[in-house]
Formats: structure tokens, sequence, C-alpha cells
């Protein structure tokens, strides 16, 4: 069993997180590192190798760079995507820029990969330090009472999981989210669908096809085109032994049913008609492709339930865009900030035993709403510069188009923040203002006094020698 990376004191405290997707992992093992008890339930029976390419990004990636480093960052380095630059061009094929890869930096790396293999590793992970979790437990119902100052859920089966507070970390179809908003709420459609796919590319025949080989002949590379409402990306792994790309385009289909269907080449074709012939040799060489409806919605008005023992985490409290980049991130900051605020509302002697839970829940959706809203924001702003780029201006200023990764987004320290604003912060009544969530200066000068102070990643590393 691997040791902890910062000896916390047991708090006492249990927490039940349904969903083992990348938030409801980070939340348990944030909680379990920061001296909580925790179980998690998943409603998949076993673990399952889903979906295709995700990113982490670095203010997401410094949370996982806290953990034992042997076990998660080595590993997921070796899994991860190691290209140059991000080349753009428009849908014709006529090349505008290279936009280097975010700078590496040991503290706060940047993972771009298959999602079931950086899945693995942080489930892999959570099973290594002995955090108990239950598959195949579908959750049917969440409930909470305020005088005994519990919440828990029930299963499909019956059984009964209680805690000091539940942690929905359910995705985007939510079950929780009827307990927060007192109201079934349903994802819309946002007008979008992605046909996405990864696959092998020797067996495909990209590795000898003229048109593909570019892609994959020297490691890995990431390339764009774009054009009027669809953008297609390709990114390529493993030293370009693997392949991934996705194809969006506007789709008003409607979602009730399901959100991920078998996809049809032909249709992504007749979407790239005209495009790039490379492009298209890309897809026809696809073995099949996968077609996800994007959903929408619009930002919940709370992600805690009134009496504060339930709340909401990742997708389950806001669904992202891909073309955000920040979906998986975002339910990770999310995961080590609820841990966090739980543990600084512990170590608390202003909070009474009672106010411990609903002070630590009112505080991370305080400190976190804002950020998220604007986070989400990234997703449409993007997707419309790709979509309704000007080409002329474009030509004018290629640094024009280039992804957007400002400070305030990718240099946030989510745990350093929330103890940096705890004081103020955890107070009723006290209204966060937006500013305060500019990359600050990297000092734990607000910590609170009783809380160990963030290990830099060099002394994980000592430790664990
Ligand atoms: C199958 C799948 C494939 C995906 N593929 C991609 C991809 O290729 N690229 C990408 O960018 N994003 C993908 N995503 C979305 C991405 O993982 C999330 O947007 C992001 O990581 C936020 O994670 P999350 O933990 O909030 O939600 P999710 O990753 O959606 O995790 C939610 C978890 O809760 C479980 N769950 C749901 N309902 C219940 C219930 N009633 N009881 C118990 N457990 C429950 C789900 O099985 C799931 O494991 C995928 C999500 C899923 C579920």
């Amino acid at each position: 069993m691997a040791s902890p990376i910062a000896e916390y004191p047991k708090t006492g405290l249990k927490v039940v997180v349904v969903g083992a997707g990348f938030g409801g992992l980070t939340a348990a093992i944030e909680c379990y590192l920061k001296g909580h008890e925790v179980v998690i339930l998943e409603k998949t029976p076993t673990w399952t190798q889903l979906g295709d390419i995700i990113s982490i990004s670095p203010n997401a990636g410094q949370v996982l760079s806290r953990w034992d480093s042997s076990l998660v960052a080595d590993k997921l380095n070796a899994l991860c995507m190691h290209h140059k630059h991000f080349r753009i061009h428009t849908h014709n094929g006529d090349w505008v820029l290279d936009q280097p890869k975010y700078p590496p930096n040991k503290e706060k790396p940047m993972y771009n990969g298959h999602r079931a293999d950086f899945h693995r590793v942080i489930y892999e992970y959570a099973m290594s330090l002995g955090i108990p979790i239950q598959l195949g437990r579908r959750v049917a119902s969440y409930h909470e009472d305020d005088i005994e100052g519990k919440a828990w859920v029930v299963t499909d089966e019956g059984e009964i999981f209680k805690g000091d507070l539940v942690v929905g970390a359910d995705g985007v179809r939510s079950k929780a989210r009827k307990l927060v908003l007192g109201y079934d709420d349903k994802p819309k459609s946002s007008g979008y669908a992605v046909y996405r796919a990864w696959f092998d590319a020797e067996a495909a025949g990209i590795t000898t096809d003229p048109l593909t080989r570019e892609f994959v002949a020297n490691g890995d590379t990431h390339t764009g085109w774009l054009g009027p409402d669809v953008h297609f990306l390709v990114a390529t792994c493993k030293g370009g032994k693997e392949i991934s790309w996705v194809c969006t385009h506007r789709d008003e289909a409607n979602i009730e049913e399901s959100w991920s269907l078998p996809g049809k080449i032909d249709d992504v074709l007749k979407i790239l008609e005209g495009w790039d012939p490379r492009c298209r040799a890309i897809v026809e060489r696809t073995p099949s492709c996968v077609d996800w409806k994007l959903v929408s919605r619009d930002p919940l008005p709370t992600w805690i339930t009134a009496s504060a023992r339930t709340c909401l985490l990742g997708d389950a409290a806001h669904p992202f865009l891909p073309t955000s980049i920040q979906g998986c991130s975002q339910a990770i900051e999310d995961g080590c900030a609820l841990a966090t605020c739980l543990a600084l509302s512990h170590a608390d002697p202003t909070v009474s035993p009672l106010q411990k839970v609903p002070t630590a829940l009112k505080t991370y959706q305080k400190l976190r709403y804002e950020r998220v809203k604007e986070a989400q924001k990234k997703g449409e702003q993007v997707r419309d510069m790709w979509h309704k780029a000007d080409w002329t201006k474009v030509r004018e200023n290629p640094e024009s188009i280039k992804l957007p990764r400002e400070d305030w987004l990718m240099r946030h320290d989510c745990e350093r923040y929330i103890r940096r604003q705890w004081v103020r912060a955890s107070v009723e009544g006290c209204v966060m203002k937006r500013e305060w969530l500019a990359c600050g200066p990297e000092s734990d000068e607000f910590m609170y006094q009783d809380m160990p102070p963030t290990p830099p990643a060099e002394d994980t590393m000592k430790r664990l020698l």
C-alpha cells in the first residue's frame, strides 16, 4: 500500500462519493490524504476501457503532481502525447500557425492522452491507498437529515450508504442533482456533436499512406483544421503508434435517449466534403467512430443542498464543452478543493462541530462557482472563434486563432487558493469577488495556521525515498 503524501490527522468525517470518474476519484483520494474516511460507489460493474482523447491541464496536473509520483506522474507521462506544437490549418489545408506546446513544468504538468489510460492510473492509485471502491453500485436516490447531521444514498439493490456528507460526482446525467435542486433538470442539446475515434495507426495503414504518414512518422503530432461551423483535430500518441481524431459539427438531434452512439464514417466524410484530402484520408482509414452529442446545461443556481450535506462535483455540477479543454481538469480541481475545505473546516476552532460539513460545502461552492463559470465560457468562445473565423483578419494576425491559455486558468492552484481565501470566504454572508480569482503570488500567506503546508513535489519525492 502506498504512503499518503502528507500525514494529516484523522478527522473522523465519513464521505460517500458517488461516481468513480476523474472528479469522484480525485475527491476520494484527496479526502483520504487529508484524513477523512471515504467510500466510492460506482455503477459500472467492472473497470472498463471507455472514451478516447482527454486533457489534464496544468491547473489539474499540479493536484496529481502532489501524489506519489512513481504511481501517478511517471505512469501518466509514459502514456501521454509528446508532441512539439499544435499545428493549425484552414479547412482546405492552408497552414496558419504552429502553436508551441504549453511549457513543461514538473509541478504543473499537462497530460493529453487516452481517457481510459489516464483513468486506470488514477483508479489504481486510489486502490493502492486502500480506498474502498464499490463497483456495480448504482445509486438510485439521495437523502439527508439535518437534525441527525447525516446524508445517505440508496442503491438499486436497496443498500444504504450513510456518511457525514455525500458527494454526487455522477456525471452529466447526475441523479444527485434532483436532491440539490429540488427538481429534475435534464441536459439540453448544445447544438453541436462530435464524431470521435481512437485506433492503432499501423493496423489502419496510417503509417504507410503518403497522405497520412506525416502525422505518425516522427513521433506524436497534434493538428487542427478549422472550417465554417466545423473543426477537425487529429492527435497521435505513444510515439505515433495510436491516432485519434474529433470532428465537431452542428447537430440539433434530440438527446433524451442517448448521447453517445456508434457513428457512421460516411456521415463524417460528408461533413468533410471539399476539405484537405489528408483529413479525409485519415477518416477513410478509421475502423469505427462514435457520435457524441454535446449536451449543455445553464449554470445551476446551486451545487449544494439547503442543509449543505450533499454537494455536486465535476460534470454533475457543470458539464463542459470539449473546446474549453477543461472538463476533466475542473472536476479534478473540484475534488481537491472540496477535500481542502473539509480539512480546513475541521481544523477551524471558530466552526462548531455541527457546522463543520455545512461550512465546508458552502465555502467549496463559494470558492469554485465563479471560476468554473468563467472556465465554462471558454468552450463556446473557442468554438465560435474557430467556426466563425474571419480568415483575412487571421492572416494579418495568426496568433489570434491560437488556443487561449490564460494564466488565471492554467496556473491556478486550487488548494493554495482555498487556503488563502478560507478565513474570509468561510464567514457566512461573504461574497467572493471575481478579481480574487486571478493567479496570485505563489505563497501560503493566508494559510490556515493549524493545517500542514502543501508539500512541494520534491519534498514528496524525498519522503517516499
Ligand atoms: C464513459 C465515458 C466516456 C468519456 N469519454 C470522454 C472522452 O473520450 N473525452 C473527454 O474529454 N471526456 C470524456 N468523458 C467525460 C469526462 O470524463 C468528464 O467530462 C470529466 O472527466 C469530468 O468527470 P466527472 O468525474 O465529473 O464525470 P464522469 O467522467 O462522467 O464520471 C461520472 C461517473 O459516475 C458514474 N455514475 C453515474 N451515475 C451513477 C449512479 N447512479 N450510481 C453510481 N455511479 C454513477 C459513471 O459511471 C461515471 O463513472 C467521458 C465520460 C464517460 C462517463
